[in-house]
C-alpha cells in the first residue's frame, strides 16, 4: 500500500537572493556565476528598468534587448539567440515576467549561457527547467536543467509599478501551482509545506497588494509566496489546470496569468472530492474549512480579477476544440478526465459562472 511518506524527491539548485534593494546585489551574482558579458532581456513594457539594470552592472552588459513576448514566438526566440552571438554574451540576465525569463531560458537552450533572473511577477518561471516556445499557435515545452537559472533576485520594490489587476492574476497563477503540486503525482512531503506556506503568504499578501501597491511589505510577502510556489512548478508535474491553461492560451492567446485565475476556481471544483490532502492543506492556508474552489473564486472576485473566459475573448464554439486538444495526451490527475466533464467545466468558465463542486 502507498503511504504518504512513499516519495522521491529531486532538489533543484537554486540560488535565491530576497529583500528590498536585491538588485544592488547583481553585479555582485554576475561575478560569482563568472560571466562578463551578459546581454539584459526584458518586453519592450521594461526597457527602461532594464536600462537601469545595465547601468548598474556597467561593462558587464553587452546588449539590452527588450524583444521579449508571450509564449517565446520562434522567430523571437530566433532573433534573441542570433544577438547573444553576435554579441558574445556569455549569459543573460532576464528582468520581467514569465516572457522575459522564457526568452532567456531559449538562448539558454541554444548555447548553454546561464541564466540570472529578476523577475517582476509573481508567475514563476524563474524556479521552474521548464522552457517554452510557441510555432504557428502551437506552444511546445520541455525540461532541460540548462534552462533553470543560476541566480534569482527578488526585490520586491521592482513588483511596485505592476499592475493591481496584472498583480492579482499573477498571484493567483502562483497559487495555481502549489495546488497542483499538492495533488500532483510526484508529490512530496517537502513540496507539500512549501506549497501550502506559499498559498498562505499569497492569500493573505494579495488583498493588501490590491489594497496599496506601493506597501513594500505585502509586496515582499507576495513574492515570497510567489518563490515558493514557483519552486513547486519546478519540482513536480502539473494537471489539468495547467493542461487547459496550456491549451487556451497556445489555441487561443488568451493572457497567461488571467486565464489561469479564472479557471484555478472550476478545476479545484473538478479535482477536489478525490484530493482530500490537497483539500486539507488547502484548507489550513486559505484560513477556512469552506471548499478551496469557492474560496479562490471569491478571493479572486473580490480584488477585481476577470471571472470569465468569455470576457478574456474566448468564444462559446471554442469550447470544443479546447476539450479536445486537453484530451489529446493522457496525463496523471486526482480525478478521470472525461470529455464530458472537461465541458461542463469550460462551460461554467467560459460563463463565469460559480464553480461547480
Ligand atoms: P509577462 O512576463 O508576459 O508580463 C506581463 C506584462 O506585464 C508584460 O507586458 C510586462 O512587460 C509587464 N510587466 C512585468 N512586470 C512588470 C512590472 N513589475 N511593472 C509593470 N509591468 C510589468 O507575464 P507573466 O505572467 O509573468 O509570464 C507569462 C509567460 O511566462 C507565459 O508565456 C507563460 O507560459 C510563461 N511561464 C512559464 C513558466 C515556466 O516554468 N516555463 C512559468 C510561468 C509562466
Amino acid at each position: 500500500m502507498k503511504t504518504p511518506l512513499d516519495f522521491a524527491y529531486q532538489a533543484l539548485p537554486m540560488r535565491v537572493v530576497m529583500g528590498t534593494g536585491a538588485l544592488d546585489r547583481l553585479a555582485d551574482e554576475i561575478d560569482q556565476a563568472g560571466l562578463k558579458r551578459v546581454m539584459v532581456l526584458c518586453t519592450p513594457g521594461q526597457r527602461e528598468l532594464a536600462e537601469t539594470v545595465a547601468g548598474l552592472i556597467g561593462s558587464r552588459a553587452a546588449d539590452i534587448h527588450p524583444h521579449a513576448r508571450m509564449h517565446v514566438p520562434t522567430e523571437s526566440a530566433a532573433e534573441a539567440q542570433r544577438r547573444a552571438k553576435e554579441v558574445s554574451a556569455d549569459g543573460c540576465v532576464a528582468v520581467g515576467g514569465g516572457s522575459a525569463i522564457g526568452l532567456g531560458k531559449i538562448v539558454a537552450l541554444k548555447y548553454g549561457l546561464p541564466v540570472i533572473a529578476v523577475p517582476t511577477t509573481y508567475s514563476g518561471s524563474e524556479m521552474t527547467p521548464v522552457w517554452g516556445l510557441t510555432e504557428n499557435g502551437v506552444k511546445r515545452t520541455g525540461r532541460d536543467p540548462r534552462v533553470l537559472p543560476v541566480s534569482v533576485l527578488y526585490d520586491p520594490a521592482l513588483t511596485v509599478p505592476l499592475p493591481t489587476a496584472v498583480s492579482v492574476t499573477s498571484g493567483v497563477n502562483a497559487i495555481a501551482h502549489a495546488v497542483e503540486a499538492l495533488w500532483a503525482p510526484d508529490a512530496s512531503p517537502v513540496i507539500d509545506l512549501m506549497a501550502e506556506e506559499g498559498v498562505r503568504a499569497l492569500a493573505t499578501a494579495l488583498p493588501d497588494v490590491a489594497a496599496d501597491g506601493t506597501d513594500l511589505d505585502a509586496r515582499a510577502r507576495a513574492q515570497y509566496g510567489a518563490w515558493l510556489c514557483g519552486a513547486c512548478l519546478g519540482a513536480t508535474t502539473m494537471s489539468l489546470h495547467h493542461k487547459l491553461c496550456h491549451a487556451l492560451g497556445g489555441s487561443l492567446d488568451l493572457p497567461h496569468a488571467a486565464t489561469h485565475t479564472v479557471v484555478l476556481p472550476h478545476a479545484l471544483a473538478y479535482n477536489q472530492d478525490a484530493a482530500p490532502k490537497a483539500v486539507a492543506a488547502l484548507g489550513r492556508a486559505l484560513g477556512t474549512p469552506a471548499d478551496p474552489a469557492t474560496t479562490v473564486w471569491n478571493l479572486a472576485g473580490r480584488l477585481g480579477a476577470p471571472r470569465s473566459l468569455g470576457e478574456l475573448g474566448m468564444a462559446e464554439d471554442d469550447i470544443d476544440e479546447i476539450v479536445r486538444v486537453a484530451l489529446a495526451n493522457p496525463y496523471a490527475n486526482p480525478r478521470e478526465v472525461t470529455a464530458e466533464g472537461l465541458g461542463q467545466l469550460l462551460y461554467a468558465a467560459w460563463s463565469g459562472q460559480p464553480p461547480i463542486s
